[in-house]
């Protein structure tokens, strides 16, 4: 068969040199990087002084891309993660298993241990049985400094990255945080040294979700079947593929569509003139795009798109400021000599904008609205964005004859009433 035109997923090529096809593979690798930087990058970035992201277990406060949610926000979260998951559950049923093959920092580090291990000599069997224990005990110490890296890459998401390593090195992490960097540190080692690709094809629980969401839609890397005559059965496809499929057999489900058969078969080909046999479609009837539009994409995208809209109404929503009350557990209250009754209040005030606040607290009887005299520290708080603060303070009443229920009030210096909370005394 002789191929005129252009053949397609190939370059221009000078006259007399073998066609250079287009590769994905640079893109992959691209992606790939992308997101582990991404990953491990994230936790050294701040704004407005707070980390980008970070989970502050002590303080239980989350800080999420200038936003600082204390735990009794936590709807946002979980509105924001059932989002993701909808969007995610979304994309694995029209890309299949893109994640695995384009994104996933598993699939890179498996491929850094790969390059490392061949870098060694090591990949055969043969080729390590020849070498020696040096290149091993460097192999296996490669494993643990990654292994480390990305156990601490995790902890930078609860401690500061900086903090986490003043306090590694002082010696003053907890044993809890220590236990985590060891156990997991031990895990991904085992997984480099161990597992690797059998991670993703027998352990991996998203994979093994993936097959439930696949569906005839699904992109999918296919070699049609009147294309088959064309193939020279040279088995590149087959070699270089990861999860050691033969595509020509149809449809996998441990394919994670990483398109590195179908480099190799454009490769291939391109020096018989000819384009690569195998190609990304969506589902295997040839109907192309139009088979994502089915009720079960509808419907995710629809429970997709609902929860982004409760999620950004929510997030309008959101009170700039939050107050907290409770009687002190040391001293609740003592009659003073005039026969008045002093009631102590501990206070939680938070400010849940991006800018620095100054609040002040009142009081009032909740049935009429009647002021209520405070003393303590009850004005001029001034507070950063995202900070929380304690303050203390003293109601004096007359000794009420029956349950006193009062309000408290936290007002911006525009007396703006921006959070109630409520108490009652008898
Ligand atoms: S079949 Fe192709 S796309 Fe699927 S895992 Fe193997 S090389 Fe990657
Ligand atoms: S790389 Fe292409 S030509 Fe070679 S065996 Fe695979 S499908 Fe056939």
């Amino acid at each position: 068969m002789h191929y005129s035109v252009q053949p397609r997923g190939q370059s221009r090529e000078k006259p007399g040199q073998s066609p250079r096809p287009t590769l994905l593979s640079p893109w992959r690798r691209r992606c790939q990087w992308g997101t582990t930087l991404l990953l491990l990058l994230i936790p050294w970035f701040h704004i407005n002084g707070n980390s980008l992201v970070r989970i502050d277990i002590p303080d239980l406060t989350l800080f999420f891309f200038g936003q600082t949610l204390r735990i009794e926000e936590l709807y946002l979260v979980l509105l924001f993660s059932l989002a993701l998951t909808f969007g995610f559950l979304l994309i694995t049923m029209l890309l299949g298993r893109v994640w695995c093959g384009w994104l996933c920092p598993q699939t890179t580090l498996t491929d850094l241990a790969e390059w490392f291990t061949a870098r060694l000599g090591l990949s055969g069997k043969k080729q390590s049985d020849k070498k020696g224990v040096t290149q091993k005990v460097i192999l296996q110490l490669f494993y643990l400094l990654l292994a480390f890296l990305v156990s601490a890459n995790l902890l930078w998401y609860f401690i500061e990255p900086l903090n986490f390593f003043s306090i590694l090195v002082s010696g003053k992490l907890h044993y809890a945080t220590w236990i985590c960097l060891v156990v997991v540190t031990l895990v991904i080692y085992l997984d480099l040294a161990l597992l690797r690709r059998l991670m993703c094809k027998d352990f991996c629980p998203y994979g093994r979700f993936q097959t439930v969401l696949a569906d005839e839609s699904t992109l999918t890397l296919h070699l049609p079947p009147d294309e088959l005559e064309r193939c020279i059965k040279c088995g590149s496809c087959i070699r270089v593929c990861p999860m050691e499929i033969d595509i020509r057999r149809g449809y996998q489900v441990e394919c994670i569509n990483c398109g590195r058969c179908l480099d190799a078969c454009r490769q291939v080909m391109a020096k018989r003139n000819q384009p690569g046999l195998i190609s990304y479609t969506f589902g295997t009837s040839g109907k192309g795009a139009k088979e994502l539009i089915n009720l079960r994409t509808l419907l995710l995208s629809i429970g997709m798109l609902t929860l982004i809209v409760i999620l950004l109404f929510a997030a309008y929503q959101r009170p700039t400021a939050s107050l907290k009350i409770s009687i002190s557990h040391f001293v609740a209250s003592r009659t003073l000599k005039d026969g008045n009754r002093a009631t102590f209040f501990n206070a939680w005030v938070n400010n849940r904008s991006d800018t620095k606040a100054n609040y002040h607290i009142k009081a009032r009887q909740a049935d009429n609205g009647s002021p209520l005299p405070l003393k303590g520290q009850i004005s001029q708080l001034e507070l950063e964005a995202g900070e929380n603060l304690r303050i203390d303070f003293v109601l004096v009443t007359a000794v009420p004859e029956s349950k006193l229920e009062i309000e408290f009030i936290l007002l911006d210096q525009s007396d703006t009433e921006l959070a109630i909370a409520e108490a009652y005394i008898h």
